[in-house]
């Protein structure tokens, strides 16, 4: 189908919808739509404000949903997306990938290969991460039946992605016919914005449903990155129910708790409230030791138990460093050949990872936090566009950064993309009364700060 074809649709639609509305309404809500794409049966519309998207979406939906079927029998609903989301369908750099697959059609569908090493047998278990092993276990030997949807959550490098991964290596071992499909959230994104840009009948949208409909577990890593995507979250709605309904598995993670994301629709959240969420913490001392103790062993390395003691106590943060900590030590020692006997061994080994106090903070760990927890990039921080997401993200920089560094106005609007001090002063008296008037806003500052280590 062509992009006239939209247009024409479009135009109809309008024509029928003239005499319904007034003028005035009109001119706010419909002067501005512009139609995109057909997708899944569904006319996509741009429009530029989250109010008219609103509109459109709730007031107007009935509505044009007639107009739509009266003028094509083919097309019977819409979508509505903002312009943001727009430019990321005609900017959106990497859906090379997605180009790669849609030439070539997945004749039979292929589960996702799993990481090898990324087993239950290879999960440690202990007090920070047991619930989560067990819904997930749980989960991999009854896949749709027990816990729908799992959702888990928590910091990064704590074995979200592992233990996702292990549903899927259990899987393809207990109940190999079981299509199972894994994808970082980024990914769904990038397939489904491939799957609006091009035509229908090209076969991506197929592929796209093959993808994320045709399996029996689905699970999406990193949820928090569909944050601010309108597009998207509304594909996973729709993905979302037809599985649950079917009685297929879904597990997601995210990096906070459902009811701490921002900026996905309320619907999305209560769905993946309804099945169990189950949370994974740092690991504690205990834990430390027996992960390294683990990974030393499967790597058959020798480690004096006090040389393990002493990386599990220095490095307390996550286990992805832990991991890395002892990878630095396995190097250090077979560079130099010296057996991992004394805690001087560990020490000159690990020496960036434990110097006392560690690297001062500095504003660009602080842009870089809060990029990620808003699900920006740092550029768009400094930058100036101004979606609610990226405007979220730089007042929260902007706080944080005189909050913990204390730095001068004038100095952090250079750091922000050479903002004024008055805007800065302004940001940040807006952010200290936010913070004392809502819990959200407290949480957030809470949650960033404790992911800088300034809890
Ligand atoms: P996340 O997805 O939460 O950021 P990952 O799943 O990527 O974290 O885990 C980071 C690293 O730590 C991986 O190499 C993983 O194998 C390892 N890891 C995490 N949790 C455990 C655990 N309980 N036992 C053993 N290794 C773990
Ligand atoms: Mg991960």
């Amino acid at each position: 189908m062509e992009n006239k074809d939209v247009n024409l649709l479009w135009e109809a639609v309008v024509v029928d919808l003239m005499p319904m509305i007034s003028t005035v309404s009109y001119q706010v809500w419909f002067s501005n739509v512009k139609p995109l794409k057909f997708y899944n049966n569904k006319l996509v519309l741009s429009v530029k404000l989250h109010t008219n998207k609103k509109q459109l979406d709730n007031t107007y939906r009935d509505m044009i949903v007639k107009c739509i079927r009266k003028n094509s029998d083919y097309i019977d609903d819409f979508i509505v997306v903002l312009e943001d989301e727009e430019k990321e369908i005609t900017e959106s750099p990497a859906p090379l990938a997605a180009e790669v697959k849609a030439e070539a059609p997945a004749e039979k569908f292929e589960s996702t290969r799993f990481k090898s090493s990324f087993t239950f047998d290879n999960f440690v278990v202990g007090d920070s991460n047991q619930l989560v092993y067990a819904a997930a276990k749980t989960v991999a030997e009854e896949p749709g039946k027990r816990y729908n949807p799992l959702f888990i959550y928590g910091g990064v490098g704590l074995g979200k992605t592992h233990i996702m991964h292990a549903i899927g290596n259990f899987i393809a071992a207990a109940k190999p016919e079981l299509r199972v499909r894994y994808a970082a959230a980024e990914t769904f994104t990038n397939d489904f914005i491939e799957s609006i840009r091009t035509n229908k009948d090209s076969g991506l949208n197929k592929l796209f449903r093959d993808n994320y409909r045709n399996v029996d577990v689905l699970m999406l890593d990193d949820i928090q990155s569909i944050a601010g995507k309108p597009g998207t979250q509304e594909a996973l709605f729709h993905t979302f129910n037809y599985l649950v309904e079917n009685e297929k598995q879904i597990v997601f993670s995210s990096d906070r708790h459902p009811s701490l994301l921002n900026n996905i629709e309320d619907r999305l959240i209560s769905r993946f409230a309804s099945g169990i969420t189950v949370d994974i913490s740092p690991p504690g001392l205990e834990t430390r030791i027996a992960i390294v103790q683990r990974k030393a062993y499967s790597r058959r390395f020798h480690i004096s138990q006090e040389c393990m003691y002493y990386i599990a106590e220095k490095i307390d943060t996550n286990i992805r460093e832990l991991e890395g900590a002892l990878n630095k030590v396995v190097f250090y020692c077979e560079m130099n050949k010296v057996a991992a006997d004394s805690v001087d061994v560990i020490r000159e080994a690990l020496r960036d990872e434990i110097e006392e106090g560690g690297r001062a903070l500095n504003y660009e760990d602080i842009i870089a936090a809060c990029a990620t927890y808003f699900g920006v990039k740092s550029d768009d921080i400094t930058g100036s566009r101004r979606s609610k997401q990226i405007v979220s993200a730089r007042q929260m920089a902007i706080y944080l950064i005189y909050d913990i560094l204390g730095l001068p106005l004038a100095e952090i609007g250079t750091y922000i993309g050479g903002r004024d001090h008055t805007t800065i002063g302004y940001t940040r008296d807006k952010m200290d009364k936010l913070r004392r008037e809502d819990p959200i806003v407290e949480r957030q500052i809470q949650d960033i700060r404790a992911k800088l280590g300034k809890a």
